[in-house]
């Protein structure tokens, strides 16, 4: 058997870094990637500017992963944000810093992943595309080397001491990543979270959305019930689409729909139009516009408090008169149009599909994966990296982060272990 070799499964982020940062500890190392070129999916992130990194301190970062972001505290210490914004300015990128914390590249994320795979290839990084692994083999729960089938269709096998598994989710599988990953994970014995669509947006019912097309909503507080209790909330930005609602606080929240809906509950979006005005405060706002524009239409004196596109939408929910004089307003009108104002509803019907998350929740089960080197507690010589682990994390650079850091520690732990192999 091939003692020396590593072989990485997949040449995206945590892939290439995987490699690149074994190759610099003196391992051999061969990435197999199945597409014709590596970091596919690399190339569309941030919309082609790539949302690299935030600007978040730890213990925030962290929080944005779920209950699953302890797992990251780890690579983390050992390979955080400053580290990432270092290593690629060292590659001739620059980056700069945007709203919310978001740290985005200035060259691009095509860039980005050509200056990548260069890198990896003058650490001294074999890759091989048009590859596809189908099997990881083993001897007793030791790894031996895996099945290649290539573009061509041809099979063959190929050894190595030690696998590094970075095959990414199951979203997008046209950038190459399909849930391979988990496929190879299992037939060795790893269980596998569920997989599902994370960061994707929802469908809703009836035609208010199609109505609403385009409109983005700022500054609005998007809530999730099932069964009629709020599950979560969030703040920010979101927008209407043909089918439904996307937007920053839409996808966040997509994970919360998705299991909900999973349960088959009623899921319902709650949008507070007005979240920095109590209702007290929102009453007398309303009464204060109503007093002082008496005579205007109320689909005139909405104009001070809603874009133009929902005032519509809002009149005929509540099945008020656009034409009706302000002063002609009842109380009860008012306080219908207060409530409304505070709780607009959608009910949503499905997530969007899987080919259509940003990212995927599940995956390789965090408990059979040693944090502090990424290293598979079932099967030896095996260690994982990236999205194929059951983690995901909000937009804002954090998925990336995630990628790169448990790249660099599953690269450098199996440069460790193997050369330890070949001392003993
Ligand atoms: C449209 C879009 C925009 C995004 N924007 C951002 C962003 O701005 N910021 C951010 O933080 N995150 C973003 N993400 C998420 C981010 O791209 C992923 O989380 C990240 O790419 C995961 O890296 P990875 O290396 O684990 O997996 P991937 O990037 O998916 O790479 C896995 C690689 O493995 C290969 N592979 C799969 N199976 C096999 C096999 N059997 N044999 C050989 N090779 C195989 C695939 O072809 C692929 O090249 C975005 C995602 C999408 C879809």
């Amino acid at each position: 058997m091939n003692t020396r070799r590593l072989i990485v499964v997949g040449g995206g982020p945590a892939g290439l870094m995987a490699a690149g940062q074994a190759a610099g500890l003196g391992v051999k190392t061969l990435v197999l990637e199945k597409m014709d070129r590596p970091g596919r999916k690399l190339r569309i992130t941030g919309k082609g500017r790539c949302n690299l990194t935030n600007a978040a301190s730890l213990e925030d970062f962290l929080a944005h992963y779920g209950d699953n972001g302890r797992f990251l505290r780890q690579a983390f210490a050992r390979f955080f944000s400053q580290d990432l914004t270092a290593f690629i300015g060292g590659l001739g990128i620059t980056v700069k810093t945007e709203r919310g914390g978001r740290v985005f590249t200035e060259e691009g994320a095509p860039e980005l992943a050509v200056r990548l795979t260069e890198w990896a290839g003058r650490q001294g990084v074999s890759v091989r595309t048009g590859s596809r692994v189908t099997a990881i083999h083993h001897i007793d729960r030791a790894v031996t080397g895996v099945r290649i089938l290539s573009s061509d269709g041809d099979a063959e096998d190929s050894e190595a001491a030690c696998v590094i598994l970075a095959a990414g989710g199951a979203s997008y599988p046209a950038t190459g990543s399909a849930g391979d990953g988990y496929r190879l994970a299992k037939a060795l014995g790893h269980d596998i979270v569920s997989p599902g669509p994370a960061l994707v947006p929802v469908e809703t019912e009836g035609n208010t959305a199609v109505r609403l097309q385009g409109l983005s909503l700022r500054n609005v507080v998007l809530k999730v019930l099932c069964d009629g209790r709020v599950q979560a909330e969030a703040f920010g930005e979101m927008l209407f689409t043909h089918f439904g609602v996307s937007g920053p606080i839409v996808l966040s929240l997509s994970k919360v729909i998705g299991r909900c809906l999973k349960k088959k509950d009623s899921v319902i979006l709650s949008i507070d139009l007005k979240p920095a005005l109590d209702e007290n405060r929102l009453d007398e706002r309303l009464r204060r516009e109503l007093d002082l524009h008496g005579k205007r239409s109320l689909q005139n004196m909405l104009k001070t408090l809603l874009p133009s596109a929902l005032i519509p939408v809002c009149l005929d929910a509540l099945r008020l008169d656009p034409h009706k004089p302000g002063h002609q307003i009842t109380a009860e009108e008012r306080t219908r149009l207060r409530a409304w104002l505070k709780n607009m509803e959608l009910k949503v019907l499905r997530t969007r599909p899987m080919a259509e998350a940003i990212v995927t929740a599940g995956g390789i089960s965090l408990h059979q994966v040693d944090p502090r080197t990424m290293a598979s507690r079932v099967v030896s010589g095996l260690y994982f990296a990236g999205e194929v682990l059951d983690l995901d994390g909000d937009t804002g650079g954090f998925n990336l982060q995630a990628a790169f850091s448990t790249g660099w520690l599953a690269g450098r732990s199996a440069a460790r272990w193997l050369t330890d192999q070949v001392k003993g």
